[in-house]
């Protein structure tokens, strides 16, 4: 990708969105019911949603650059990998990898809720009338089988995916394309990747104009969020909030020990070098929209071979997603306890397995995390409202799982550049 391509950004704007989240969760506790609540609630909930403007503008923008975005750095990456060999050798590498590290961040997330069992301070209750006007059937695991889940990986039909943001197949899809483009002649293929350079740009100049919006985008939700949340429901959900929020961190320190043990690099460099592309991922709650940024920090901060980060990022990016895999394990194991349903330990282990899946299966999206989680529900016996408990610190949890997610793509690329020889 040429480097004119990457959005250009403005140096002050990490502060610019930590200042709008300040100051937004301060407006909202002035303006919520449940804070100091200086006008009436309905009154609270209209400014809230106004408030909110630019941030739906903001995600709205993200969310119509991704599908173009994602099939064109696939396919790109996959052409610039230059051969098929290349690709087989990290791919082998790479899949197992990524399954491994979703595994242990997984693995991170049932512990942590185990541990400090977050469900043991909501108030039960609501949960009550949540079962009583559930009508989600309960079944345990009833899944789908192993052929049956190959058949609804195939992309059948591009436009049904596309409707339906099922990225696993879209990803599948971009994959095979980028590898007939590596089979034609070139001749052949040069007006299919003249198309997706194109749309890769045009994708970038919107993401420029979205991130001018993002500190007032940052503002806007985090102050609605609050207004709505209250300080009530925010003490009730604290304790699974910041378990989650330690389990992230605890993900991070396994990735510094991967950088620093397999990778082989300084931690401090590292993550110094990753920092730009972090904060995308935090204000923009999508690893999509950081592609541009995660590239950046990895070709020209790390100093990666392009074919490595052009192919591992953009599928790092679709399919790696440890912060969301972690969230969406500790945020159904909570919700079960909540909602009684005992799982033995086989059962949390299919449980383990299922996020594997839905995590990979995640668009990466603002929010989304929160609804595949609800198909993942349905699969333990939890009725999917039981997300309404969760919904309100959503917002926060994105942010923050979408920061870990990146984090894990750069990780994955500094690893890959160890282990694939390339000829830089
Ligand atoms: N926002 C996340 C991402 O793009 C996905 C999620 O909602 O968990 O990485």
């Amino acid at each position: 990708m040429p480097t004119h391509n990457i959005p250009k950004t403005d140096k002050t704007l990490w502060w610019k969105i930590l200042l709008g989240m300040g100051l937004g969760i301060t407006l909202g506790l002035i303006l919520s019911p449940t804070g100091m609540a200086v006008v009436d609630d309905i009154t609270a909930t209209t400014l809230g949603e106004w408030i909110a403007l630019p941030g739906i503008i903001f995600l709205g923008l993200l969310k119509m650059v991704v599908i173009p975005l994602v099939i064109s750095s696939i396919v790109l990456g996959v052409i610039d990998s230059g051969s098929l060999h290349f690709l087989k050798t990290m791919g082998a590498k790479l899949v197992p990898y990524f399954v491994m590290t979703t595994f242990i961040s997984i693995s991170i997330g049932v512990f942590i809720i185990q541990a400090v069992n977050p469900a043991q301070y909501i108030d039960t209750k609501f949960v009550d009338d949540i079962m009583a006007t559930s009508d989600i059937p309960f079944a345990i695991f009833n899944e789908l089988n192993i052929p049956q889940r190959i058949e609804n990986v195939i992309p059948v039909n591009f436009t049904e995916a596309s409707l339906e943001k099922n990225m696993l197949q879209i990803v599948i899809f971009s994959i095979l394309l980028g590898i007939i483009m590596l089979t034609l002649p070139k001749k052949t293929g040069k007006p299919f990747s003249d198309l997706c350079e194109f749309a890769q740009a045009a994708t970038m100049k919107v993401i420029e104009w979205a991130m001018a919006l993002a500190p007032y985008a940052v503002f806007g939700l985090i102050a609605n969020v609050t207004i709505q949340m209250g300080l009530d429901t925010l003490a009730g959900v604290g304790a699974y909030m910041l378990s989650v929020l330690l389990g992230l961190f605890a993900m991070f320190i396994v990735y510094l020990l991967i950088v620093s043990i397999i990778a082989k690099r300084n931690i401090f460099t590292f993550l110094k070098a990753i920092r730009n592309a972090q904060i995308f991922a935090f204000s923009t709650s999508s690893s999509a929209a950081t592609i541009p940024f995660t590239l950046k920090a990895a070709e020209e901060r790390l100093d990666i071979d392009e074919k490595v980060s052009r192919f591992v990022i953009p599928l790092g990016a679709t399919i790696n997603m440890d912060g969301t895999a972690l969230y969406q394990a500790a945020a159904a194991l909570f919700l079960c306890n909540i909602f009684g349903v005992d799982l033995s330990n086989g059962e949390i282990f299919l449980l383990m397995l299922t996020t594997v899946g839905a995590s990979i299966g995640t668009p990466a999206t603002p929010g989304v995390g929160i609804i595949v989680l609800a198909t993942i529900l349905s699969g333990v016996g939890v009725p999917p409202e039981g997300i309404g408990i969760i919904l309100g610190v959503d917002r926060i949890l994105d942010m923050c799982r979408t920061t870990l997610n990146v984090t894990g793509d750069l990780v994955a690329t500094a690893v890959m550049a160890r282990f694939t020889p390339t000829d830089k």
